[in-house]
């Protein structure tokens, strides 16, 4: 079998990281997976059925597995471009996980030992059999210490707050900029500070700050990038 394509995009809340991994796996007709979907579902999991991450991590090792044996997380439509539903135990949660609730809980649960071990196992069975686009916090350090390429997304705090809080506003979710900006400051901290697959650029990433950057600039400098390096989607 032919060895597949990884592309890792890493980096901080908010900074365009699912647009900029769907606009490129768009254009050279990858598999595009978006890794904070699936620790969104998980988070969501836990919020529906009222299980808090800090009393989670210290039950036993078993009681840990049976219950993460409850959550089953899939795509549907993985290769549709455009089109890209999670489930959660059979039930389309898409809406549910962008949810405020969600975000205020998700790094929490993201920094739980047994659940990344399970997410990381289905991320790396994604890229058996096609070439991927996979977004997330350690998809370069740990999901995928070899991917053949890797972009690590920065951008300034004010910018990413606002397009965040456009996007919930265009959603009709009530919330203000202030709380929005909190929502990614925390994250931001949980995700770089956890033990356990902390966000951290890999030292081969390179770093894209796209704090003035439209989404086509940002995509033609990935593409400039994958052209030159595999010889592909450059037209
Ligand atoms: O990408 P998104 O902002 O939707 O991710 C939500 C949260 O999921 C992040 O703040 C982080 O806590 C967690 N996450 C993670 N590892 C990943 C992707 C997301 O810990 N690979």
């Amino acid at each position: 079998m032919q060895k597949k394509i990884i592309i890792a995009v890493d980096g901080y809340s908010s900074c365009g990281k699912s647009t900029l991994a769907r606009d490129v796996a768009q254009r050279l007709g990858f598999s595009y997976i978006d890794s904070g979907a699936m620790y969104r579902a998980a988070a969501y999991f836990f919020l529906k059925n009222k299980i808090k991450a800090s009393g989670f991590i210290n039950k036993p090792e078993n009681e840990q597995t049976d219950i993460l044996a409850h959550m089953e997380i899939e795509f549907q439509n993985i290769n549709a471009p455009g089109k890209h539903d999670i489930f959660l135990n059979g039930v389309n949660v898409e809406k549910e996980i962008r949810s405020p609730e969600v975000s205020d809980i998700v790094s929490a649960v993201s920094a739980i030992p047994a659940l990344r071990k399970k997410m990381v196992v289905m991320q790396r069975k994604f890229a058996e059999e096609k070439n991927i686009v996979m977004d997330g916090r350690d998809i370069g350090t740990t999901v995928f210490p070899n991917a053949d390429l890797k972009i690590f997304m920065i951008a300034d705090l004010d910018v990413r707050a606002k397009r965040r809080y456009d996007e919930l506003a265009s959603k009709g979710i009530e919330i203000t900029f202030e709380e929005v900006k909190q929502n990614i400051r925390a994250r931001d901290y949980t995700d770089t500070t956890r033990e356990i697959s902390p966000l951290v650029k890999a030292d081969d990433a390179i770093v894209l700050d796209n704090t003035s950057l439209t989404r086509e600039e940002q995509l033609d400098f990935v593409l400039k990038i994958i052209a030159e390096k595999f010889g592909i989607g450059n037209q």
